[in-house]
């Protein structure tokens, strides 16, 4: 790997790359991206990886805003860079043949210019740790996509506190597989820290359906994998409709974010064998910021206690600094106050890119100090325990205000997602005339499952104050996802927005 990433290196400066220059990928996880997310900073260029379920648009506008120049992207995905090359200033494209089928057609084929990379050639130095070393858009939920350029310095400090025992505690005899994509956040920082402790690296291509992603898993003996809590269903359903198929080795790491895991799928791992832990991230954040892990004094504590915790509190990884800041200024650790989720870390982003307009989502910035960048204002809701502990309950567009009072959409759908009959879930605000707000439950049933709106509140009332339960459910054959694989929630509000109430 590290012969051909240097290979690469080599070719892209003989191409013509320039320091700090753009280089797009659009690739799905394989050996060819890893060999990119080396061979790019290796030639002194940005890795910039675009998101390959994005529309065409959309890719037009962030290739073109990140200044892409040279493009390396999978046979496969030919078809949808055709439907955006022309609106953007790529010049050369590198294809990666991952399939029998297509053909590079006019365009050069990635074996053949990494041949023409001489792998003893010497890498580029970046100018300083705080060089960028890859970039990468937030997928623009709320208006255009922002771009975050994250610093050698940011990964590199990240993959060593993944190696740290509340990281993931990583280290060379581990196989890492991840499945969250390599143009998300960095697949989570997987392939720099994989790479750092030597761990060998599995990556499952564009086949991430679970029978797929478990014949991986069992064959190669995956000892740390993660992807969103979307693809874990899928997985723990899969093992417990053929049991014995798959064996999985003991004690196999299974990191879930990017939402929040329900607490039916943390057992449901745990039950299984797996050990869960449970992060949170942005893509403003290089990677996973929080992971789930025991405190001392949870020593004696029952297991199912540690899960449901785990479902939904984790801690801050070390150099984590995190702060909930309500109307009132900073909230106490109490688990009760909720305010906005603020961050500083090393890792943490201190501006978008060529981004106007955008400064305030940082407080307190210090001109001219890199290391002194305020706060990052994550636009989660959150909470801290008196343990240090932090529960996301939504993102701040995303909770439903109900007669002045706020009520966790996220809560509820966990709870539904608890009733053995539910598939999946998303609870959204939709405007009511008396109470300003109130919950709509969108709900997927399992196959040949059954039940109604009385069951599901019978389900929520064990556990929530009356006021909390939605007024209303839709049962739906499937529930629109993002480009990551999240609910997407502002298409169920538009969908819904003119919804009359029953009553
Ligand atoms: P992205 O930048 O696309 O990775 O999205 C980041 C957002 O995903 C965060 O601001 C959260 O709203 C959400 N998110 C990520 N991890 C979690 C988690 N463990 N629990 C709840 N929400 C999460």
């Amino acid at each position: 790997m590290a012969g051909r990433a240097r290979r690469l290196a080599d070719a892209l400066r003989k191409a013509g790359l320039k320091p700090g220059e753009r280089v797009g990928t659009l690739m799905w996880n394989h050996h060819i991206h890893l060999e990119a997310y080396f061979g790019i900073p290796g030639a002194g260029g940005v890795m910039h990886t675009l998101n390959l379920r994005l529309h065409p648009d959309e890719l037009a506008f962030i290739a073109s805003h990140a200044e892409d120049r040279i493009l390396i992207v999978d046979d496969v995905l030919l078809p949808l860079a055709r439907r955006f090359l022309d609106r953007t200033r790529i010049e050369k494209i590198i294809v990666a043949r991952i399939s029998d089928e297509a053909a590079p057609g006019e365009f050069e084929d990635y074996e053949a210019f990494i041949a023409g990379g001489d792998p003893s050639e010497p890498l580029v130095e970046p100018e300083d740790e705080f060089t960028a070393c890859s970039i990468c858009y937030t997928s623009g939920t709320t208006g255009r996509p922002k771009g975050v350029a994250y610093s050698h310095r940011a990964l590199m400090l990240h993959a060593m506190c993944l190696g740290m025992k509340d990281g993931w505690d990583l280290g060379q005899n581990d196989t890492t597989m991840p499945i969250v994509p390599m143009f998300h956040v960095n697949a989570w920082n997987f392939p720099y820290a994989a790479t750092l402790v030597g761990a060998k690296q599995v990556l499952p291509g564009p086949y991430l359906d679970p029978e797929s992603l478990l014949d991986l898993m069992a064959g190669e003996g995956v000892t740390i994998t993660g992807a969103v809590p979307t693809i874990w269903f899928a997985v723990t359903d899969a093992l417990r409709a053929e049991p014995g198929r798959w064996t999985l080795p003991p004690g196999i790491r299974v990191i879930a974010g990017g939402a929040s895991p329900p607490p039916a799928l943390v057992r449901g791992l745990d039950a299984l064998g797996m050990v869960p832990i449970h992060g949170w991230g942005m893509t403003e954040t290089t990677a996973g910021a929080t992971m789930a892990h025991p405190k001392p004094e949870m020593a004696g504590w029952p297991r199912e206690q540690v899960l449901d915790l785990f479902a939904e509190r984790h801690l801050p990884m070390p150099l984590v600094e995190v702060r909930v800041v309500g109307d009132e200024g900073e909230a106490p650790w109490d688990g009760a106050a909720m305010g906005e989720l603020q961050i500083r870390a090393p890792w943490v982003a201190a501006r978008y890119h060529d981004a106007p307009g955008t400064e305030d989502r940082w407080t307190d910035q210090v001109a001219g100090d890199r290391t002194a960048d305020g706060w990052f204002r994550t636009g989660d809701v959150a909470n801290i325990d008196p343990a240090g502990f932090v529960k996301i309950s939504d993102r701040t567009r995303d909770l439903v205000k109900s007669g002045g009072e706020w009520i966790s959409s996220q809560d509820l759908e966990n709870a539904i997602m608890g009733h053995p009959a539910v598939k999946e879930a998303a609870v959204i605000a939709l405007p009511h005339p008396k109470w300003g707000e109130r919950p709509l439950a969108c709900v997927v049933l399992r196959e040949s499952a059954a039940a109604g709106p009385d069951d599901l509140a019978a389900h929520l009332a064990a556990e929530f104050p009356k006021w909390w339960l939605p007024d209303a459910y839709e049962f739906i054959a499937e529930l629109p996802k993002t480009s990551t694989g999240k609910f997407q929630k502002s298409v169920l509000r538009e969908r819904y927005a003119d919804r009359p109430w029953e009553s």
